[in-house]
């Protein structure tokens, strides 16, 4: 070789070691991030008919509430992510006067669709769950309403007396394309599961008995875990309306989440019922519990208060090796609507707004009409 090229040959070695070296650290990178998928799941629950920022006892705006303030947390928290799924917890129909006026004064017209469920459908939900209020305005003006919605309406516990089976679709395995951290795409089938309390037949004797039966959460969610599994679920998340309290277990308690977060199957618990926050300060009592990370018995739970003044947000991170999906970690946490001082920190969302205004201005006219 001639000596006198030698030292030009090294150095342009050097400088393709060294241009190729960056993009080898890239290489390996991505393959460490390859198989890793961040899934953000959103959670309503107990709206009670709180749509507008309005209240209707007051007459006059009151921003510490409704749906169309948490719409825009919900479109901030899914344009933050590649993958999130939007869910609501129950108990959205009743609660305040245009709940009242729709189902016991103008009820829904022929063709149209309640102005809830309007609202769930404009914001694509992915899945609902029934709450105990559903059925205050009987089964019939229930099954009225949810004509037109787009997206399943889930309960795994209430069964019919007539036929001895789920009155409600009990579970879904809803098939959804994931993007993983190196950009690649997954399909993941997420299982998702309903439940009430059982006291749906005293709080609402009258509209129930002898149609429905309510049976045991927990003794129903053990039933049917392995049935979603088998089907082919590679995780399962719970819209537990339902409240959260580390009393010892009895099959009837109004507040099953803590037992719920020890079936293994169960990777993630939406719950509600009790207009709570958690992760906060009222559940510190509460055994076995990571408020840090929005954990009962490690499982990530989350409960977004009421009247729409929380968004819900569990952040599951996912690994998949061999075809099997698994919870690496997770984090729940809530975002309010309004700061400390009940100032709004959202916009309102002025096409939801817009959407369901009809219903909410009648409201205020029946009202004023009312004289009240
Ligand atoms: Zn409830």
């Amino acid at each position: 070789m001639d000596k006198k090229r030698l030292p030009f040959i090294l150095i342009l070695l050097t400088l393709f070691w060294l241009s190729c070296s960056p993009s080898s650290d890239a290489v390996e990178g991505t393959a460490a991030q390859s198989g890793i998928v961040d899934l953000r799941i959103l959670e309503t629950t107990d709206l009670h008919a709180s749509l507008v920022n309005y209240d209707y006892y007051q007459t006059k705006v009151d921003n510490r509430i409704g749906l169309v303030k948490t719409a825009t947390l919900i479109h901030e928290a899914r344009n933050e992510v590649k993958n999130s799924l939007l869910f609501d917890d129950g108990d959205h129909l009743k609660g305040n006067p245009l709940g009242e006026y729709l189902a016991r004064i103008r009820g829904i017209r022929k063709g149209k669709i309640h102005p809830v469920y309007r609202a769930f459908n404009y914001l694509q939900y992915d899945a609902i769950a029934i709450g105990n209020h559903e059925f205050n305005y009987g089964l019939d003006f229930l099954k009225a309403a949810l004509k037109g919605l787009n997206m399943p309406v889930l309960n795994a516990n209430v069964y019919s007396v007539k036929k001895n089976k789920p009155y409600f679709t009990p579970y879904v395995i809803l098939k959804r394309k994931v993007v993983d951290r190196s950009g690649a795409q997954h399909e993941l089938k997420i299982g998702v599961i309903g439940f009430m309390p059982t006291q749906i037949l005293k709080w609402d004797k009258a509209n129930l008995e002898g149609k429905v039966i309510a049976k045991p959460i927990v003794e129903t969610a053990k039933e049917y875990v392995p049935m979603i599994k088998a089907e082919g679920a590679d995780i399962i998340i719970a819209l537990a309306h339902t409240g959260i309290s580390s009393e010892p277990y009895i099959p009837d308690t109004e507040n099953a989440v803590y037992y719920l977060t020890k079936i293994p199957e169960i990777d993630a618990i939406l719950a509600g019922h009790s207009h709570s926050v958690f992760p906060g300060p009222v559940f510190k009592t509460i055994a076995n519990t990571n408020m840090e990370r929005g954990q009962i018995n490690g499982k990530p739970v989350v409960m977004a208060g009421a009247f729409g003044n929380h968004l819900g947000i569990i952040d599951l991170q996912l690994s998949i090796t061999e075809g099997k999906w698994k919870v690496l970690n997770s984090t729940s946490l809530t975002r309010p609507i309004v700061d400390e001082n009940g100032k709004s920190v959202v916009r309102t969302n002025k096409g939801l707004y817009k959407l369901v205004k009809p219903e909410h201005e009648e409201t205020v006219d029946f009202i004023k009409k009312l004289g009240l």
